[in-house]
Formats: structure tokens, sequence, C-alpha cells
């Protein structure tokens, strides 16, 4: 048989392991980046177009090139930074696969000009698709710039399948961050389009987290720092009150390096464990220096994984330093195993003056009078639920929930959680309904009866509202008394421009809008000043999530948002009237069966289905 086995030719290889390294348009920032940070560049300049797919130029006054390097640099495996297999154990730079540049010209049309201090002249080099297109003696400024143009210009497939400027503008900032965070000494600017993102000046690294995220932060951070003899951890925390829900603010840096790992992340979470909901996020900029031969930095072509040896102890301690540090600034009660936790003060209450509890009396009331609902409720603005009480119990879980039987059902002693529907539909006989562990509405239909989910009835009603007022476009907004005043870090901004237009359909009026605040001076009738930061921090915690799929309609994605936030959860009390109500409004919609996020609402039992029970 004749032999059939052939070696690659050099550029179908470097296809190939480009494939691996090159994912879009952001990897090719982060290793030009960091081939700028390891030539011990003191400035690097960013500048990308069309999201990164028709310009990507990382310019640095690093230690530069010779010409036979500049040539060099582009082979596969060419690195300047290991020599043998021992070196991988004693890594102090960013990269030493030798294999980013490569992969990159392997699939872009790529120009370098670099020039080494010692040399009076540099080097201009042109590849396109791995073949030296021109190599000559140019004029340059000392250090390297490196030029990306048409990145998969050759993988069409590839090139297709990258996402929306946009989006790929956002992978491009999350690696301009992780970059930046891990060098404050070192300058950065970064251009979009012919406009400054970002300059950040040299600076500490408090400073250089809070230029990149805004002014606002530097109140937010909490100093952390241990030194073992496993590891020496620095670097800030957010305190609890300004958890978020959307992702952005978790960084780990070892030795210097951004990495990723869920492990680590969830000893953060558990220091948080108490003083945080549930659903949010802790911020943290935490940076591990460990032994380099402790890691392995090789298991990821992408070099965000790396493997720990001791990663059990490097739990503990970052969980026990952590919890420490928020102990120290007073932002968590130091451990205490005597400790009463009924005598904590949830967070959002500890700097509020102490109001005098007053008694209401209910004027209106009359015991003789037929339909006993209270006289106050009429006069409350539907928005107002959900307010200063629900606040009042956040952080305490509430043993109640775990009660047995009927014992919601709801009585006019109960506490009124208020009204969330008109002031009209109450005046319905309210017999038919009864509330079931706050959590159902059941009532009776003429085949037998019906269980209603409460929270998720209400979203399908709210849903079907939003969707309508947006798509009619004559959303009812409330004008505020107070114009609010929002900060954001600037890829939060980044998204409130993309779905600013979608906001204002629903009923959100802007005012001014800075570069990391914007002012709210209206919101959707149903919105109440309380719910405004936390709904806008569910879109955009939303839109990260889903803004990949762009076929997604923002307005669609901003109903769901919009009914998830504000129904009636799960839990709360719900007066008679307001359950007729929401029975009437859910059987009023299109499409009553289903959530907007194609759960079930409602489950019926039919006569005889009762019927063979008592069988
Ligand atoms: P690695 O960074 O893993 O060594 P790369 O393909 O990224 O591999 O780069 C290959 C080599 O080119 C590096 O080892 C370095 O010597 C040189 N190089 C790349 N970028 C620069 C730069 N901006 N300044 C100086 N030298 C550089
Ligand atoms: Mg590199």
């Amino acid at each position: 048989m004749a032999d059939r086995i052939q070696l690659l030719p050099d550029h179908v290889a470097n296809q190939i392991a480009a494939g691996e390294v090159v994912q879009r348009p952001a990897s090719v920032v982060k290793e030009l980046m960091e081939n700028a940070i390891d030539a011990g560049a003191g400035s690097v300049k960013l500048i990308v177009k069309d999201g990164g797919k028709t310009l990507i130029q990382v310019v640095d006054d690093g230690s530069g090139m010779s010409p036979t390097d500049a040539r060099l640099s582009f082979e596969r495996h060419a690195t300047s930074k290991i020599r043998n297999a021992e070196d991988l154990f004693a890594l102090h730079t960013k990269g030493f696969r030798g294999e980013a540049l490569a992969s990159i010209a392997a699939i872009a049309h790529v120009e370098m000009h670099t020039r080494p201090g010692t040399e009076e002249l540099g080097t201009h080099l042109r590849i396109e698709g791995s073949k030296v297109m021109a190599q000559e003696v140019a004029a340059t400024p000392v250090g390297t710039s490196i030029s990306v143009k048409n990145l998969f210009f050759n993988i069409p497939a590839r090139r297709n399948f990258l996402k929306s400027n946009k989006v790929e503008l956002r992978h491009i900032t999350d690696e301009f961050h992780r970059v930046a965070l891990a060098h404050p000494d070192v300058a950065f600017h970064f251009y979009n389009n012919g406009s400054e993102l970002f300059n950040l000046p040299s600076a500490t690294l408090r400073k250089r987290i809070v230029h990149v995220f805004g002014s606002k932060t530097n109140e937010k951070l909490v100093p952390v720092e241990e030194a073992t003899q496993v590891v020496n951890v620095s670097g800030f925390v957010c305190k609890p009150e300004f958890a978020k829900k959307s992702r952005g603010e978790q960084f780990f840096f070892v030795n210097n390096r951004f990495i990723k790992s869920p492990y680590l992340h969830h000893a953060l979470v558990a220091a948080f464990e108490g003083l945080i909901r549930s659903d949010t996020l802790p911020g943290y900029f935490l940076y591990l220096e460990v032994e380099p031969s402790t890691i392995d930095i090789n298991i990821h072509p992408t070099k965000t994984e790396i493997k720990f040896d001791d990663e059990r102890s490097l739990y503990a301690i970052l969980r026990s330093t952590v919890k420490h540090s928020l102990g120290q600034f007073n932002v968590a009660p130091v451990l205490d195993f005597e400790h009463d936790r009924n005598l904590d003060t949830p967070y959002a209450f500890q700097n509020k003056e102490v109001t005098q509890p007053g008694i209401t009396v209910d004027s209106g009331f009359n015991p003789f009078r037929e339909d006993p609902r209270p006289a106050r409720r009429e006069n409350a603005r539907p928005a107002e639920k959900g307010g200063a009480w629900e606040a009042l119990y956040s952080g305490l879980e509430s043993p109640r929930g775990g009660d047995k039987g009927f014992s919601s059902l709801q009585l006019e002693s109960d506490t009124i959680t208020g009204t969330i529907f008109d002031p009209d539909t109450l005046a319905r006989p309210a017999a038919t309904t009864f509330q079931l562990r706050r959590k159902y509405i059941v009532t009776t239909i003429k085949s037998g009866m019906l269980v209603i989910d409460q929270n998720r009835a209400h979203q399908r009603v709210l849903y079907e509202k939003f969707l309508k007022s947006i798509t009619v476009k004559n959303a009812v907004s409330q004008q505020l008394l107070f114009p609010m005043v929002l900060s954001y870090t600037s890829s939060e901004m980044e998204i409130i421009r993309g779905i600013k237009d979608a906001l204002s359909a629903a009923g959100f009026v802007f005012g001014k809008m800075a570069k990391d605040q914007i002012e709210i001076t209206g919101v959707p009738f149903m919105v109440s000043n309380s719910e405004v930061e936390g709904v806008m921090d569910q879109l955009i915690a939303d839109c990260q999530r889903h803004g990949e799929h762009e076929n997604l309609s923002m307005s669609d994605l901003l109903c769901k948002t919009l009914s998830r936030t504000l129904a009636v959860k799960s839990g709360e009390v719900l007066d008679p009237g307001s359950q007729l109500a929401l029975v009437d409004d859910l059987f009023a919609c299109k499409e009553a069966g289903l959530s907007p996020f194609n759960k079930p609402v409602y489950v019926t039992l039919t006569e005889s289905e009762i019927d063979k029970k008592f069988n």
C-alpha cells in the first residue's frame, strides 16, 4: 500500500492553531496587549474599528524587536520567553506558547512596525494569511505597533459567525478591563471608531479600578490583604450593599494574569453569604500571588484557566480573608457564636433615620358596611407595593413561608400588601377566590376549579401590558418629582445606550446622559421610585446574558424583564379584590396559560377528577 501520511503545510497548521487561540476579535486584543506588557511597555494604546472586524491595532513603547526577531516572531513556536520545559514552571510572562502571532497572521492581514531603543531605524513587515508580503527598513518610534485587519478574511465561516460590532466591542472591552486591571502601573488608551473610550494613566490599583469603573466605585471598595505561606492575597471587594445582579465586577488575577475559576468564585460567594441576596453577585478585584511552580497555566490555549496544586487551601484562605476584611471594615458582623441574628439590622436600614412608630386610624371604617375592605386601599398607588416594608424584611428569611396547610387563606385581619390592580375592579363581590399559601389563587370554574400561580399570572398580565404600550407607542409614564441620577460603568452605559429607545417606548423618560451617569425623569406607570434602580439593574443583567442572541427582540426582552421584576411574588398576600382582578386580567390576556417564560400559569382540577379521588 502506498504511503498516505503527509505533514500539513505550515499555513494550514497555523490556521488550525488559530482556531484555538483566536475565537473573536477580543482574543487578538488580549494576545497583542499581553505581548506589549511582556515587552515592558509603560504605555499601551488600543485602537479598534467596527468591533475589531475592520481593525485592531496595539501600539506599545516596549522593547521592540530586531529585524530577525520581527520576522521570527510570526513563526509557530517562536518565543523569546521560554527556552526549555523547566521554564514553564517559573513563568513571569503572559505569553510562552509562541503561537499567538503565527495564528493571527494566518487568518488576517497583519502589519508590524517595530524598533528597539538601541537602533536608529526599525522594521516594517506585512503578512497576509501567513505569507510575508513585504519586509523593509522603516523610520518608526521605539516600541512595537501591530495592526490586524480583516480578521478571518480567509475563513468566511468564522467571519460570519462573529456577532454584531456592539457585541464584539463588549468582548474587547472585557479583555481590555482585564489587562488594565492587572497592570495599574502601565498607562492605557482605548479608542473605538475614532473616539476615546478609556484614558487610564499609570496609577495605584484603587485609582485604576475607579478610572475603569467610574468615580462612584471608590466608596464601594473594601481593601483585602493577607500573606500566607501558600498565597498572598491583595485587592478589594465591593461592600455587600453594592452587590449587583449583573456580572462584570468579578476579577481574579493570579500572578497578574486574569483567570476564570468557578471554584474560587464560590469561595467569595461563601464569604458574602448572608450579606447579599442570593440572586446578586459579590464584586471583587482580587490578586493572588503564588509560587509559579505551584500552578499550571498550560492547560488552555487562551491561558484563562489554570490548575492549582492546592486548590482547597486557596479556597479556605480566600473565604476567611474576605470575611475578615468585611468584618474589619465594619460591614459584616464579626464571627461571634453567641451572636443573636435577630438583633441584626438589615444593611438597607443601618443608615436610615429612626422614625416614630405611629398609629394610623382608618377614618373611613364603618363596621356596618357590607364590604369590609379597608378604605385606605382606595388611595394606595398601585406602584407602592414592595416599597419600604419589603426592604425591612430583606435579609431576614421569613419563617412564615414554611407554615403548612391553608393558613394563608386570606383573612381580613391579615396585613394587606397593597393593591396592585385598578380600584374599580375591587367593587366585585369577593367570594369566588382565595389565596392558598400566599402563592396560588384558587377559583372555581364551571367544570371544577382552577389553581393559578399568582407570580406567573401577574407576569403574563404585565408582560402583555408592556408589550402593548411599547408596540402601540403610547406608554403611560409618570414624571418623577425628583429626577434620579444613576451611575454606571462604561460598559453598562454602553448597554443602556443600546436599549434606550426600547426603554423610552416602555415609558422611561431620560434626561441628561453623561459618560458614566444617566438621569431618569420619568418611569412607566407601574414602576415606583424605589424599584427603578432594581429594574435597571435587572435589565442590564438580562441584556448581558441575552445580548448574544440578537434575533431576540429588544422590546420583548425588556417586557420580560419588567414583568419579572414587577410582578407580585410568591409569599405576598393579596386582598380578595386583587385576587379577583388578577384572575380577570389574566383571562383577558392573549395567552393566559403560559408565563412570558413559557411556564404554565394555572392548572385545572375538574369535577370528575375530584370525583375520582373519592373513589
Ligand atoms: P509568546 O508571547 O507566547 O512568546 P507570541 O506569538 O505572542 O508568543 O509572540 C512571539 C514573540 O514575539 C514573543 O516571544 C516576543 O519575543 C515577540 N513579540 C511579540 N510582540 C511583541 C511586542 N509587542 N514587543 C516586543 N516583542 C514582541
Ligand atoms: Mg504572546
